[in-house]
Formats: C-alpha cells, structure tokens, sequence
C-alpha cells in the first residue's frame, strides 16, 4: 500500500466515526495560518487519545508537546467539568497559537499552557493530585526525561503514551542513529526490566503515515 491508500483508508473510516468537526478544523487552519509544521496526531489518534482518557475517567492529564493545541483539544474534550489539562511546550509561538485554538474551542479554563524546556517544567510539576493519563510528543531525545517524570506523576493504573515510536520501522533498523531513533531506544531499553511500568507498542498506518504508540500503565 502507498501513502495514497492509508489517507484514503483514514478518510473512509473517519467518514463513518468522526466526522466534520469544524473547532477542529478551524484549529488545524489556525496553526497552518501561523506557520506551525503539520506534525499534529491525525484525527483518527486524536480520537484515540480521547477515548482512551474518557475509558479510565481521566480528570488530570499531561500533554508534553503541544504545538498548536490540536492533541491538546482531542485530551481536554474527554474531561469531566471539574477536570483539568496541563500540557508543555518549548516555543512561546506554538503556545500563543495553541492557546488561541483552545479558547476557540471553550477549552481555555480547563488548560493551562505552560512555556520552556518541559525537561525543566515537567520537574516542577507534583503529583498532588496525581495524574491520569501523560501523553508524551515533544523532542525524542527527551523521552526517558519526560517518561520517567510522568511515573512519578501518575497514579497507579495511570497511563502513559508516547507518540512517534515507530518512525516508519527505522527504530527497529540499526542503520539509523539519529537522536531521534536513540531517543525511542533509550526508553524502550529503560522499559525492559522497570517493574513499576507494563507497556505495548501499537504500530499505527494512517495520514499520517507509518509510525506508533506506546502504552504503558503504571504498576
Ligand atoms: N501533540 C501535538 C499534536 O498532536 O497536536 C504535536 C506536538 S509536535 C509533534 C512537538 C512539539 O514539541 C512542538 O510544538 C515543539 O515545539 C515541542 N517541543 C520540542 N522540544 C521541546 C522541549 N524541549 N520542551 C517542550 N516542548 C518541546
């Protein structure tokens, strides 16, 4: 299969359980305006996140990398009224921009936007009360940062996923060292024999191309 045909498949299934979501697209059309690069989850893992927080009745989530908010809106969505959403961000620019989708999106009292290296912020975070669920998509290289700050934070039988690690098959292909692909393999060497995690990669194919998630819930 091409490209061509995992689009077309997104599209056909979407057609059927997503559907036209116009604060969604008037998302995506805000941060494509604002310059931002199309790296956001495609709508079919938006949905996923979403529906994966509401299962374990989230009411404290963690985003790290939040680019134009648009995974950050999926997560926020599947809140309750008294829930809340933190997510981190290196760039001042994606912040403002994310922040302007989410108020959009009647999501600004829910998510607080914080800005700076989130190696940084997420250790000045307390588990007080703890999180639910962390959705980690920042910089690879700072995935084992951002992964085992997020077992600190999260309550037991939270989870934890991390996007991107996958990469079209190229973790598994010790012909590629770049940061990124060592990032991915740091965590999952770090994952093999950590008692306090259980975790699952899933392959995924899509719009978005060739890549994966992991899932781990804390022990
Ligand atoms: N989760 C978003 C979504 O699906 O809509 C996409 C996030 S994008 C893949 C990655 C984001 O992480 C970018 O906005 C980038 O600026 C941010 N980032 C990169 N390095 C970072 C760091 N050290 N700390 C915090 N954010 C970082």
């Amino acid at each position: 299969p091409t490209y061509e045909d995992f689009r077309r498949s997104d599209e056909y299934h979407n057609s059927f359980l997503i559907g036209n979501d116009a604060v969604l697209d008037a998302a995506q059309n805000h941060s494509k305006e604002g310059g931002l690069p199309d790296i956001a989850v495609s709508a079919a893992q938006g949905k996923l996140l979403n529906l994966l927080a509401k299962s374990i009745s989230a009411k404290r989530i963690l985003e790290v990398g939040t680019l134009g908010g648009y995974s950050t809106i999926w997560l926020a969505r599947a809140l309750p009224d008294s829930g809340s959403l933190t997510t981190l961000e290196l760039e001042e620019a994606h912040a403002k921009i994310a922040r302007e989708n989410l108020a959009n999106a009647g999501l600004a009292d829910k998510v607080d936007v914080i800005v700076g290296p989130a190696a940084d912020t997420i250790k000045t975070l307390e588990p007080n009360p703890p999180f639910d669920l962390v959705f980690i998509d920042a910089d690879k290289p700072g995935n084992l940062v951002y992964f085992t700050e997020s077992k600190r934070l999260v309550r037991k039988g939270g989870v934890i996923i991390v996007d991107n690690v996958v990469r079209r098959g190229n973790v598994a292909n010790t012909e590629y060292t770049d940061p990124s692909i060592e990032g991915v393999r740091a965590l999952l060497k770090a994952i093999q024999g950590d008692k306090e995690v259980e975790a699952t990669t899933i392959g995924t194919v899509g719009e978005k191309g060739y890549d994966g998630f992991l899932y781990a819930i804390k022990n």
